[in-house]
This record gives C-alpha cells, structure tokens and sequence, in this order.
C-alpha cells in the first residue's frame, strides 16, 4: 500500500520525461499488473497534458506480456500497448537500478536512463516456506494441483505460496482468484473430514482477470489453466462494461469485509 501510495504521488508530480516501467524478476504477482500500470500512467499523463514530453518503456524477462496466457493474448496486449505509443522491451532483465544516477542496468551491460521508475520488486517466498522442509528450491511449495496437499499430512498451502506447474513448463499465476478458489477447496474438504464426508472438492484451474487500460476501460481473459495442451485463455474485446465489472467486483469484495 505505501508503495502504491508513493507512485500515486509521484506520477500526480510527474512533469514528463523517462518512465520505465520494470519486472525485475519471475515469478511476480498478477502478470498484468505492470502492463496495467504502464496504461493507466500513459493515460493518467495524457489527460494531465504531460504525455507529449514523456516516453514509456516496459523492461520485462517475459518473452511477451502475461505469457502463461499463451502467444495469442501477449501479441494482442503488445498491439494495445504500441497503439499508445508504449515501448516494450520484452527480453531484457535488469541486473540493477542505480537510483542516485537514474539508471537501470541491464544484465547485457546497456545503461537506460530513467526520471521515474515504476518497478516489481523480487518476489521470495517468506524464511517460514523456505525453512519449512516442504518447499522447492525456489521457496515455493509444491502441492497437489487439485486438493493443494502438501508433501506433509494434513498441510495444506494456498495462494501466492504455491508453486503449481501447468503444461508448456510453466507455472499457475499467483492471483487473487486462485487463493481464493484454492481456499475454498481446502475449507471444504477440511470440513468433510471433519463431519465425516469424503473430502471431494477440486481446484479445477479455470480462472480470469480483468486488464485496466486507462481511460475507464479494461479487457477481460478467462479460461482454463489446467489444459493438458497449454492453458486456453481468451482475451475478450476491451470496453467500458469490463471497467465497470471491475469495479463492482471490488465493491463486492470490499462488502464482505464491511
Ligand atoms: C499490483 C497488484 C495487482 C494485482 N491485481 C490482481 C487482480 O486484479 N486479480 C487477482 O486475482 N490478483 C491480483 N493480484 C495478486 C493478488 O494480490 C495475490 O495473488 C493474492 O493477494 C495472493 O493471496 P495470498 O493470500 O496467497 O497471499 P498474500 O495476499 O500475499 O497474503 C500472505 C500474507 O501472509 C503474511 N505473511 C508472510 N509471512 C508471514 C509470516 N511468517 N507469519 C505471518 N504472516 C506472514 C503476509 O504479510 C500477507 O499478509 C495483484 C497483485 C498486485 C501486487
């Protein structure tokens, strides 16, 4: 949240010049979160009237954005980011940031400058995975796709702390969406066993999200994560009506936790 914050007030300044929007590292939470940051500042700038005198550059080690949803939604999300004039530059990781120059360097030597940066941080799983004796050598904890069983009896793991492969060598998203259809799953068959039910409940792997695109627009993907072939994910036309689902979704998340 303070970082959130933090960028807020810093694009609110922003009088143009170099905004780099970074991944700095795999795997990170929601894979549209950059592309959706770097919409939502170029149209934030546009109607401020700073978008002329800035430009816009993606720095990402995906080959092409939100990858696990396959080639055909990533050239989709690349046409809507050139149509704004954004650069992507797919690819290319950034080996470290020098703040007090303003300047990424990437880990094929190239300097990049930079005025305001808007990075994902490396993710690490917390010492508690790591030390856990359950984790892979990523930190992460492999489970079973459907039950979310860990290697442990009666442990179970849900959410960001997973590490769940899918077909093409890749691995589920971590989203919200996910932890909670995986709560679900496990709260179920816990309380099976509990009451002496046979404990049947299946994390299926279908999922969606919306896709902000600034001017009160998003695009909408859905689909099946656990295909035996690669996970079938369709990107549905942008519009105003996935902008307004979003924000219905969050207001009914937010009443549940009044
Ligand atoms: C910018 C952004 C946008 C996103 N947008 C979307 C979206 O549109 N849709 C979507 O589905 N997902 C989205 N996500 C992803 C979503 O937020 C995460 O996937 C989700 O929060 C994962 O839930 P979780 O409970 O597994 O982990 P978390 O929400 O990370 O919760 C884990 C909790 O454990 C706590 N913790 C860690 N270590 C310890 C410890 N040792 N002891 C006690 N507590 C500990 C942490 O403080 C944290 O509160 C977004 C994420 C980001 C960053």
């Amino acid at each position: 949240m303070e970082g959130a914050v933090t960028a807020g007030v810093a694009l609110d300044r922003f009088e143009g010049g170099r905004l780099a929007v970074v991944v700095s590292r795999l795997p990170y939470k929601c894979p549209a979160a950059p592309y959706e940051a770097a919409f939502l500042a170029e149209a934030l700038l546009r109607r401020r009237g700073a978008r002329d005198g800035t430009t816009i550059d993606i720095y990402t080690p995906e080959p092409y954005p939100m990858p696990t949803a396959g080639p055909i939604l990533g050239d989709a999300l690349t046409t809507m980011l050139a149509a704004r004039g954004i650069a992507l530059h797919p690819g290319r990781s950034v080996e470290r940031i020098d703040s007090t120059a303003g300047e990424l360097i990437l880990t094929d030597g190239e300097h990049v400058g930079y005025d305001l940066l808007l990075g994902v941080p490396p993710h690490r799983a917390p010492e508690v995975l790591r030390s856990s004796g359950l984790a892979a050598e990523n930190g992460f904890l492999p489970v079973d796709r459907e039950n979310m069983a860990t290697a442990a009896e009666h442990v179970f793991a849900v959410g960001d702390a997973t590490a769940i492969p899918i077909a093409g060598g890749k691995f589920l998203p971590k989203a919200g969406l996910f932890a909670e259809a995986e709560a679900d799953v496990v709260a179920a068959n816990i309380a099976a066993e509990l009451t002496g039910r046979s404990p049947s409940a299946r994390f299926d792997g279908k999922g969606a999200c919306f896709v902000e695109l600034g001017d009160g627009k998003a695009a909408f993907a859905a689909g099946d994560f656990y295909d035996a072939e690669a996970p079938k994910i369709r990107l549905r036309r942008p519009g105003r009506h996935w902008h307004l689902a979003k924000v219905g979704f969050e207001k009914y998340w937010m009443s549940r936790w009044p």
